[in-house]
């Protein structure tokens, strides 16, 4: 079973001589892939040593790119990668919020150094299609602030029936950034859901969230504009953020749900941000 957070004994900053004295330390277990996950627990931890040619490492801010697919001698993408093992192991931690060690790779391929640099959390993901022409998946994880973006957690991994004190784990919040643009946004909505109609009613006022339809932030650059912005209740905007469903020129919704969103007169969508979306979600599939 894996361990999700910080390794008992194990400082950030902490240097290992080699893979195998990672994987003794409990920090990153697998002797090759640079991805410590799979599919039913999610990722742990994850090895960045600029083995592909499309990450990007801006220390607190990681742009990483999944596994498979790539020759270890010339770096260069050979072939699709799949959602599959490590990379869904991703997938998952960014769905459940769990913390993800990083270990960064330092020195020459035969003579290389690792130290632990603390906790992140999985951003975003999505497929794209890498510079060597080949389907990857890629992520964006940002270093965790114990202080501030976190909860700890007690319930995640109590085996059932013991008595054992429950670990305590970090488990990071899905977080919402309100801008004004967004703010107008939702208002012109009536903070109804454009995609289901929901509308959240609540005292003090109903919720619903802006959800910037091409990503804000590195890579994706997207706009805080409110043509590049959906009105959404939380549900629509986890499944859209997740490419479990996208929208056509038209409006129609594809994927997940049915039918078409609403639009309003006063807030024109544009249609090359929805096509940006519409690429990453059929690559995704
Ligand atoms: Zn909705």
């Amino acid at each position: 079973m894996k361990v999700f957070g910080e390794i008992e004994g194990v400082d950030v900053g902490s240097v290992f001589a080699s893979r195998q004295e990672l994987g003794r330390a409990g920090v990153h277990a697998p002797p090759m892939a640079g991805i410590s996950g799979n599919p039913k627990e999610g990722a742990d931890s994850i090895v960045v040593s600029g083995g592909y040619e499309d990450d990007k490492d801006y220390g607190d801010f990681i742009i990483y790119t999944g596994q498979g697919g790539n020759d270890p001698n010339t770096k260069k993408q050979i072939a699709d990668q799949e959602l599959t093992r490590g990379n869904m192991g991703l997938v998952v931690s960014y769905n459940r919020g769990l913390p993800v060690r990083v270990i960064r790779g330092f020195g020459p391929n035969l003579n290389r150094t690792y130290q632990y640099d603390g906790l992140y959390s999985v951003e975003r993901w999505w497929a794209d299609t890498g510079r060597s022409g080949f389907r990857i998946f890629r992520y964006t994880l940002r270093k965790l602030d114990p202080l501030s973006n976190t909860i700890p957690q007690g319930d995640i991994t109590i085996p059932e029936g013991t008595s054992e004190p429950p670990r305590i784990e970090t488990k990071t919040v899905r977080i919402i950034r309100d801008t004004a643009v967004s703010e107008a946004t939702k208002a012109i909505h009536n903070y109804t859901c454009q995609t289901c109609s929901t509308r959240l009613e609540r005292p003090g006022g109903a919720y619903a969230e802006g959800a910037h339809i091409q990503p804000l932030g590195r890579p994706h650059n997207g706009p805080d504009t409110s043509d590049n912005i959906l009105c959404l209740c939380p549900n629509c905007h986890v499944l859209f953020d997740g490419w479990a469903f996208s929208i056509a020129d038209d409006g129609s919704l594809m994927g997940q749900l049915q039918g078409k969103i609403t639009e309003h007169r006063k807030h024109q969508i544009n249609r090359k941000y929805l096509a940006y979306h519409r690429e990453h979600y059929l690559k995704a599939k």
